[in-house]
């Protein structure tokens, strides 16, 4: 059940971007083909290490820890604590994305989702698996010391991989609706910053489905420095360098040296 919940609703959001960035496209992208082999790849092997026991993991933990976690400690409506949860959680997840490009260990599992030189709907499943699994674990304690209800546990699950397809979609938002809504949730543009290969920018923009923590934080950053048109995406630091073969992919976190070009 919980799986076959997970799995419409992400074919659903799947479709929809992609009918989206095929009818709206933000960029032409050049190099879709190889792009999309690693990224769906990173997507079939992080399903096969972590992502298929993930949801039945973190639901087990939260149900093992409603009764001794922070929450459970409040006498408040459910629709209450599912709220505070998912806002408790998408600030955690904020945070862990700040560390994981601020700590230069957790940088070198990061820096692989930043090496796709090109956006749009799959660049939301690339990354490394061990930053899946790692991530998981970061999700499983704060979810069982939070004392985070399974149904928000769920229902967050769903709400990071719409907001993460979402925001990684090709596709171009009405300039009115862009300039309302990325006030309070991560659009495509201001995400798309967050792909610069410029630091000052790739280090600004960290939230992944609300965007108040990089306001209450002060990482926001509403324009690219020379404007959308100029924003160059790929690996911070470099001017080209993207990696050639699934296996440089993997590689990437051991590889003691980037060659900066
Ligand atoms: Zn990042």
């Amino acid at each position: 059940m919980d799986f076959s919940i997970r799995f419409a609703v992400f074919c659903t959001v799947l479709i929809s971007l992609l009918a989206w960035q095929t009818l709206r496209p933000r960029r032409r992208l050049s190099n879709w083909r190889q792009r999309w082999y690693h990224n769906l790849a990173l997507l079939l092997i992080g399903a096969l290490c972590v992502r298929l026991v993930q949801p039945l993991l973190l639901s087990a933990i939260a149900f093992w820890g409603q009764d001794i976690g922070l929450l459970s400690h409040l006498d408040w409506p459910v629709w209450c604590l599912i709220v505070l949860s998912i806002l408790m959680l998408d600030c955690l997840i904020y945070w862990q994305h700040r560390l994981f490009h601020r700590i230069p260990l957790l940088w070198r599992l990061h820096r692989v989702h930043h090496t796709d030189p090109e956006l749009d709907v799959s660049s939301a499943v690339r990354f490394h698996p061990f930053e899946i699994l790692l991530s998981l674990l970061v999700k499983a304690t704060a979810i069982l010391l939070l004392g985070i209800p399974v149904v928000a546990v769920l229902l967050f699950d769903i709400l990071l991989n719409t907001a993460a397809m979402f925001n990684h979609t090709n596709a171009r938002l009405p300039a009115k609706w862009e300039a309302v809504l990325q006030r309070v949730i991560v659009t495509p543009d201001f995400h798309r910053i967050h792909h610069s290969r410029v630091n000052s920018e790739a280090n600004s923009n960290f939230g992944f489905f609300l965007s108040i923590w990089d306001t209450l934080f002060a990482s926001k950053r509403w324009q690219a420095i020379g404007g959308d048109d100029a924003l160059n995406i790929g690996l911070p630091g470099t001017k080209t360098y993207q990696p050639k073969s699934l296996r440089a992919l993997l590689w990437m976190p051991f590889k003691l040296v980037i060659h900066k070009s």
